[in-house]
């Protein structure tokens, strides 16, 4: 198994990103990377780069030392990825380019591993996870572990979908034994919403519809809800699962639309009656079997369309 601290040895400089809108999963295991790099190898000049992180992690220490990868053309010793494909990370792609070694940790089931070094395991909760794996335990603090743990109670719905495994489980236990305040965490991170966030949310859902006799069901941000609002994609956070959980449904698919026109849309599945991961991977996303994205071009009308035909074809 891969340990950080070994592969790292002797390196002067690390340079590590995530995917672009970062979610909790991609700031708990990047910043868990930074910290542990920062208090263990203090002689590593080390940079975290991500896109803007949503306000509730900026309970995570050191947040504010997160900068932006734009017109940074230092040739990094070793790049560490964390929950994305290195295609994924927007604007820290040429540092990536540029890095001397390239170490990719993440659990999408569409990541092709083309790093120089790559731990990918697609049955794990979380990058999270698997960066808790790498770590040493007893050079872990409390920082760290609720980093880590943030990362993890984001991408598994605080412990209830299907990826959550033993292991997860006793990663969070060892976790929790640092004695942060995880009911506080769990309450401000995952299920608070500003109260726009919570119209925005109620106005998708009150305009939601039903395809495939009830299996399929449909929610958006349209431009005016987002300018009604003034919403941007990181107060989207959530909205799909409110969507999923509709009772005989089987995949939720949730849109809005980025700043260029496209289409950005969420799926998720409530059991293994279609793949999502397949679905939006079809269209050139990713993901995992039963939670997946991909940005298409079209209205959300056409996007609508061709995303029930796929999943039409997997009944
Ligand atoms: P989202 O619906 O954006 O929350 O994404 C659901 C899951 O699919 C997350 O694990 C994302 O990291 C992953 N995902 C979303 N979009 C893509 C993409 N374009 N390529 C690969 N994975 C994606
Ligand atoms: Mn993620
Ligand atoms: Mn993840």
């Amino acid at each position: 198994m891969l340990n950080l601290s070994n592969e790292l040895k002797g390196m002067k400089s690390v340079a590590i990103s995530g995917h672009i809108r970062p979610d909790g999963d991609c700031v708990g295991s990047t910043m868990a990377t930074y910290l542990y790099i920062k208090k263990n190898m203090p002689e590593i000049d080390v940079h975290i780069y991500l896109e803007d992180i949503p306000d509730v992690f900026n309970c995570i220490k050191d947040v504010d030392k997160i900068e932006k990868a734009d017109g940074v053309d230092r040739i990094f010793d070793c790049f560490v990825c964390c929950d994305s494909v290195k295609e994924r990370i927007g604007a820290a792609e040429h540092i990536y380019d540029n890095a001397q070694k390239t170490i990719n940790i993440d659990h999408h089931i569409t990541n092709p591993g083309a790093s120089d070094i790559n731990y990918i395991v697609a049955e794990a909760s979380s990058a999270s996870e698997l960066v808790f794996n790498t770590l040493n335990f007893e050079n872990i603090d409390e920082d760290i572990a609720k980093a880590l743990y943030i990362g993890i109670i984001h991408d598994t719905g605080v412990f209830q979908y299907s990826n959550v495994s033993p292991s997860t489980l006793v990663a969070a236990s060892k976790l929790i034994s640092f004695g942060f305040d995880f009911p506080t965490i769990i309450a401000e991170t995952f299920y608070q919403k500003t109260y726009v966030q919570t119209k925005v949310c109620g106005e998708v859902l009150e305009n939601s519809r039903l395809f495939l006799d009830g299996k399929v069901s449909f929610g958006a941000v349209t431009p005016q809800m987002a300018e009604k609002y003034n919403t941007v994609s990181k107060d989207y956070d959530g909205i799909v699962n409110g969507l999923r959980n509709i009772t005989g449904v089987d995949v939720a698919i949730f849109m809005y639309l980025l700043d260029d026109g496209s289409c950005k849309v969420s799926m998720r599945t409530n059991n293994d009656n279609v793949d999502v991961s397949a679905v939006s991977h079809t269209f050139g996303g990713g993901g995992h079997k039963r939670a997946a994205g991909v940005t298409m071009e079209g209205t959300m009308e056409e996007v609508l369309e061709k995303l029930l035909s796929e999943i039409k074809k997997q009944y």
